[in-house]
């Protein structure tokens, strides 16, 4: 009997991780991935910057847990992966950077900390948390919100705000505590207080890095040229891909699915024994309207927040003695235009080697909300982050070149209840045999998170077709 097929919608990393787990076990299937763009790896992307190379979106996994550097390993570009030279990013607060005191995403673990930041009266109010009611927290809320409550504003906005914001360019007032931050809301369950819960979670994360092993990694060159090697991988294992091709609506039929695509006057159909949606949640809402109603107006629901990456170049003789570190990142409410700086040249040791006389540094503008911010033009955005540069760290010397990426609805936003919006959006989709979700709307936006999505729905799809081949059998 022919191999099965199976459809990848999406060629972002959970698409291609999907495609990846697929055809790695014995027996795989026959495996197409449709992607809308010319280009492969959505939000992985890279270029070259006077002659320097730079990623554009991500630029760095999380080596902690296993997914990302696992397949990093698989697709033969293990020892290719780097650790960065040094991740103490400074906040930009007032006048100066400032050391960022000891948190959990943002919540401080000692209030005698955190007065370079917040100052004398905010962090009084900080250590005054312990004497609160026991949080006993039942069910999600907004982390900004409720630490806000019980350690005061000036916490949201200096702290969990810029720290939260870094990863989700959203708003700390609206983001999922249980999402983001989950160690800590298991614990706020039982814990006496908010500070003794961000101490526990400080002492296991200072045992953990008494291991030695690193946070995070990257590759020589770019994380980006993750994609590449994928890529090359799945076609030597028979992949196919196809760019250029946007998936409009996927139906059942009596043996599996049928996928639309091309223009709608003259639609193209493809037929698979299975599907993996590995697209963001808005197209993935559009394509599953009829097919599965209750994933889709879930997946619907969910909002994204724009931004966009400025990338400078600098002459490495101009920049300042004094900035040290990896970078910084801005409170909100600071009224700076970047909402962080990444001193790529201190970060990766490749990339102050291919630079040669030159340093680049990397900008990100744009929160949720924020979108009036992108609507300049590219020499503004970069004449506004090197204003900034300027202003923070004394950069006081012409840029030599600039890149900006816009991420329009780049990162989704995980709301208060976002989890259990996933559960039944999961609950909706297994309904349908042989179909699965993935990618970074649902339970986490990092790459290694990305990876392990694309690997749980590979999972279900394989069951599935292993269950087809035991009923044919
Ligand atoms: C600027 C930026 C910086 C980031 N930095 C980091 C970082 O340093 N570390 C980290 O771990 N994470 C980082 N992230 C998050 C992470 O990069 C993303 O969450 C992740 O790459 C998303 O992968 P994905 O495959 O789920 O989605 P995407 O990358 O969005 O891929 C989805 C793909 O589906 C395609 N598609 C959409 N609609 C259709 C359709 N109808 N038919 C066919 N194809 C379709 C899209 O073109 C796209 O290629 C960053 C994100 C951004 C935006």
């Amino acid at each position: 009997m022919d191999a099965r097929t199976v459809v990848v919608v999406g060629g972002g990393i959970s698409g291609l991780a999907a495609a990846h787990a697929l055809v790695s076990g014995a027996n795989p299937p026959r495996v197409i991935v449709l992607e809308s763009s010319p280009r492969l790896g959505g939000k992985l992307a890279g270029d070259v910057l006077e002659g320097v190379p730079v990623d554009l979106g991500a630029e760095s996994v999380l080596a902690r847990r296993p997914e990302g550097v696992d397949l990093i390993a698989a697709v033969g570009l293990g020892d290719e992966l780097v650790h960065p030279a040094t991740t103490s990013a400074g906040l930009w607060v007032g006048d100066r950077i400032r050391a960022i005191p000891p948190t959990v995403m943002g919540v401080p673990v000692d209030p005698a900390e955190t007065v370079d930041v917040l100052g004398e009266d905010a962090a009084a109010r900080v250590a005054e948390e312990k004497g609160l009611p026991r949080p006993a927290l039942t069910e999600d809320v907004a982390i900004g919100r409720y630490v806000a409550e019980r350690m005061g504003p000036a916490v949201t906005s200096k702290l969990i705000d810029p720290l939260l914001g870094g990863v989700y360019a959203g708003r700390a007032e609206e983001i999922s505590l249980a999402a983001a931050v989950p160690e800590l809301y298991a614990r706020l369950k039982t814990a006496p207080s908010l500070l003794a819960a961000t101490g526990e979670l400080r002492a296991i994360s200072q045992r953990r890095a008494t291991d030695g092993k690193p946070v995070f990694a990257g590759l020589r060159g770019g994380i980006n040229r993750l994609i590449g090697a994928l890529e090359t991988d799945l076609i030597g294992r028979g992949v196919e891909i196809r760019r250029t091709t946007t998936v409009r609506k996927i139906s059942r039929t009596p043996d599996g699915y049928s996928l639309e695509t091309g223009p709608v006057p003259a639609p193209q159909i493809l037929h698979a024994d299975a599907v993996v949606v590995a697209t963001p949640a808005s197209p993935a809402a559009r394509m599953l309207a009829e097919l599965v109603p209750a994933a889709s107006s879930e997946l619907a629901g969910i909002d994204y927040a724009s931004m966009a990456i400025v990338t400078l170049a600098v002459r490495k003789k101009d920049w300042p003695a004094g900035a040290t570190g990896s970078g910084f990142l801005v409170p909100s409410d600071e009224g700076r235009t970047i909402k962080a700086a990444t001193y790529s040249h201190a970060k990766w040791a490749w990339s102050a080697e291919a630079g040669g006389e030159l340093a680049v540094l990397r900008c990100s503008v744009g929160r949720l909300g924020e979108e009036y911010v992108l609507q300049r033009s590219d020499e503004e955005l970069a004449a506004l982050a090197s204003a900034d540069l300027r202003t923070a760290v004394g950069l006081d010397a012409p840029v030599v070149g600039s890149l900006v990426t816009r991420w329009g609805g780049g990162l989704p936003q995980y709301a208060v209840g976002h989890l259990d919006r996933i559960d039944r959006v999961e609950a909706a989709v297994a309904e349908q045999p042989g179909l699965a979700v993935c990618g970074a709307a649902y339970k986490g936006v990092g790459i290694a998170a990305c990876v392990a999505s694309g690997g749980q729905a590979a999972t279900r799809v394989r069951a599935h077709l292993d269950a087809l081949a035991t009923m044919g059998s």
